[in-house]
Order: C-alpha cells, then structure tokens, then sequence
C-alpha cells in the first residue's frame, strides 16, 4: 500500500471544521488590522531561501525540501514565507503603490525534520508582514494580533517572550564581547555551540544543551549595548504592549542571528502543548529587503504554527465547535419515484440548503439510518400514496411533527426549512 509520506499528515473531513473555525479566526482578526491577504507559489529559487533566512540557520542548513528540476533549476519548496512576501514585494514594486504594505497569508510549509508532536514536514503557518515602516507600534501590532487569534481560540495558557536586538552596529561590539566572555569556556561547550562561535555566535542562546544554557546564564547580555534610539523603540513597544493589556516578559534569550534583524523579537508559547511549545515567533527585519534586492526599506512580522495552535485547544479542550448537520434529507420511499427526488433537492442546493439524498438504492430504514448520521433538521418522503395528489411529507426531526407539502409549493418547503 502507497502511504503518504512521512511527517506529512491528511486533514480529513471529520478534522475540516476545526480549520474553518481558526482560518475564519485568523482572516478577520487580520482584516480587522487592515492587512491583505497575499498568496505566492509554493516553492520558489533555492537562492531566495538561501539568502532571505540566511545560510547559518538550520531552516537552509539542515531543513530545506531542496531538487533539481528537469531544466536543472534548483527549486525549493517554501518553509516559511517571509521570503517570498519581500520577493513579491519587490518584484511588483508595490511600495510604489502604497508607502506601508501590510500582508496576511495562511498554507502550507515545509521542512525536512524529525517528525513528532507539533512537528511535521508538511505544516501550516498563517502570518503577516508589515513592510515600509519603522513605527515600534507596528511591532508590537504582531504581538497583539497573534496574541487576539490565539485568545480569542480560548487559550489559556500563553506566555509573550520580547527582546530587542538593536542593530547590526551594536550588535558586532556586543558579539566581540560575548567571544571575549565564551573564550574562556570555550573548551565546556557543545559541539554545535563551538561551530557556532564562528558562524553565528548569537544563536548559542539558541542551545538545549544543559552545560550550554549553564555558561550562557553568565554571559554578557545584548540588551546592555544598545544605544539610546534602540532602548526607545523597545520601550515604545513595551508601553503598546501594555496599553493593549498583554502580559510579556523580557527573555535576553531570544535572538535570532542575522544581521537584516532588528530591534524587536518574540515568541508566544503554550504551555499545553508538550516540549513544541512555540505558537508563533516573529520580529523586525530592517535589512531584509534590501538584502533581498530591493530598496532599504523596514519591515516586520510573524508566523504562527496552525497544528501547534490546533493541538493546544485540543489540549485545553477549549473548541466547542457546534455539530455538523444538514437541513434535509430527502428519503425515496418508491425506487421509480427518485427522479423526484432528485429534482426537489437540485433545486433547494441552488436555494442554499444543504441537502442529501439517497443515492446507493438503500431501503428506506437505511435512509432514515443516514438522515441521522447527517443529523438532518427535516426529512422529506417522497413517493408514498400522497404522491398521487402532488404531495410529500415533510417531517421536523427536531419535534417530530409532520405535515404534507404541494410538489408545486417549493417556496413553502423553503419557508418551512428556514424556520
Ligand atoms: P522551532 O523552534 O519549534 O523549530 P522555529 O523557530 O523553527 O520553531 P519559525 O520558523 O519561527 O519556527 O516558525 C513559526 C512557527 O511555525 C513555530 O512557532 C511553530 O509553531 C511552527 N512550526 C515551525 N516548524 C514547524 C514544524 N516542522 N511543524 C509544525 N509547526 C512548525
Ligand atoms: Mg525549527
């Protein structure tokens, strides 16, 4: 048997509605902030990805779905999007057409990991960018926008992680201080960390190993180095955060290693979901764009995990998504009379009734079997001695009453139903 592939899952129509439910969420939440939807192909040049996460991270290093396609063109499909909104961005030079562009999207990603819970290799993000503007208002937005989704979801148990990581030029005097500190306990550290030194010293705070995380609580911390504009837009977003009634802490942890990162990160994590804990992470990208092609412009945003955020409510057993059920069922009591049938529920479909009907030759027992299933509101029999006057017998499965219709009076079946 052809299985599907490994970390890759299928979202089956008995799951569908708890996608509605947050897609329908995360769409209006965003509208309401004014942020348009984007949608950009599933995968695009190796290159983008390469240089718009950066080379040092794990997502290019060790994560990317990276072939060759039948022209030789490296092609890889997206793990995140960031990248191709600035693409899109700059390709259509929309900042010709408005000076702050503010974006959402909602798909598919993918990554090549060890799949386990919250973890997959095809996985669903929604996030939004903000690209055109420096205003720390906007970077606290995200906080709050991701914050409202997953509140308004039900979620309980969140904690809001900020930092600042100022810019590059604070950042190269505080790297030369951090190696200076990690010199001398160079020899303690994992060999992930020590490859690290070189390539991207900021991300050993990034570390799980115990010895680590140990010589990190000491080291000299980023915040300390920033200068005054820096320490103002971070307090700008701490105000807004409050203002807005968010609980956050600073975590001096939170770093992310590129040098197009600026000023503000953070991530929001569940305690319910198990050691995947992060919801969604985002922060500034000042030097994004440009490095990406385009004209030094600012941006921010984030992105959220959608079956990490699935998993929480699940865990907090917070959707109470309301049962799925139809409006008729239409029972054929007389095989010959199904064309009837079937005209009577083409007509109410193109009315915007959700109806169904037999279409396996079932006798009437097993029809009223799946009008159940279906948890039909009403159910109409077609076909029996009524028929003879041009009627059919509508019944309200809720209270049991059942009252005869004229086939000529669909606008009375109609009413009927709407009640
Ligand atoms: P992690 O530290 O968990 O690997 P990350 O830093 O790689 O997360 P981001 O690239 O910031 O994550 O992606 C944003 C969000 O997307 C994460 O917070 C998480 O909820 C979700 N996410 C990331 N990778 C996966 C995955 N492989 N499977 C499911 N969700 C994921
Ligand atoms: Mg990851």
């Amino acid at each position: 048997m052809i299985k599907a592939i490994t970390g890759t899952k299928d979202i089956l129509p008995s799951e569908i509605s708890k996608w509605y439910f947050l897609e329908s969420i995360v769409k209006k939440k965003l509208s309401n902030f004014n942020y348009k939807e984007i949608r950009t192909p599933i995968f695009e040049n190796t290159t983008l990805f390469a240089r718009g996460i950066g080379e040092g991270t794990d997502i290019v290093s060790k994560e990317m779905y990276t072939f060759l396609d039948r022209s030789g063109e490296s092609i890889t499909l997206r793990p995140e999007l960031t990248a191709s909104v600035v693409r899109a961005f700059i390709e259509h030079s929309l900042e010709k057409k408005q000076s702050l562009n503010k974006f959402f999207y909602i798909g598919p990603m993918f990554r090549q990991e060890r799949p386990q819970a919250g973890r997959y290799r095809q996985f669903h993000q929604f996030g939004a960018e903000a690209l055109g503007s420096n205003d720390p208002l906007l970077d606290a937005e995200m906080i709050i926008i991701a914050y409202d989704i997953l509140s308004e979801l039900g979620l309980k148990n969140l904690e809001v992680k900020i930092n600042s990581l100022g810019v590059p030029s604070e950042r190269e005097v505080y790297k030369n201080e951090l190696k200076e500190y990690l010199k001398n306990h160079f020899s303690k550290l994992s060999e992930e960390s020590k490859k690290r030194f070189n390539t991207n010293v900021l991300r050993i705070f990034d570390s799980k190993d115990e010895r680590d995380i140990e010589i990190m609580k000491k080291a000299p911390l980023l915040i300390n180095y920033l200068n005054e504009e820096s320490l103002n837009h971070f307090e700008v977003v701490k105000s807004t955060l409050k203002n807005a009634k968010i609980n956050f802490v600073v975590d001096s942890s939170l770093v992310r290693g590129l040098d197009y990162y600026t000023h503000t990160t953070f991530e929001i994590v569940s305690g319910s979901v198990g050691s995947q804990s992060a919801l969604c992470g985002g922060g500034r990208y000042n030097g994004l764009i440009k490095e990406l092609g385009g004209s030094d412009l600012p941006g921010v945003g984030f992105a959220a995990g959608m079956e990490r955020i699935l998993l929480a409510c699940e865990n907090e057993n917070i959707l109470n998504l309301p049962e799925d059920k139809i409006d008729l069922y239409i029972v054929t009591l007389d095989k010959s009379k199904s064309d009837i049938s079937y005209k009577i529920a083409v007509e109410l479909r193109r009315k915007n009734k959700i109806v169904e009907l037999d279409y396996l030759s079932r006798s009437v027992k097993a029809q009223m079997r799946e009008a159940n299933k279906f948890n039909a509101k009403f159910v109409l029999f077609v076909g029996g001695e009524e028929l003879n006057n041009n009627e059919v017998i509508l019944k309200n499965m809720i209270d049991g009453t059942q009252e005869n219709i004229s086939l000529s009076d669909i606008d009375k079946l109609l009413y009927k139903l709407g009640e």
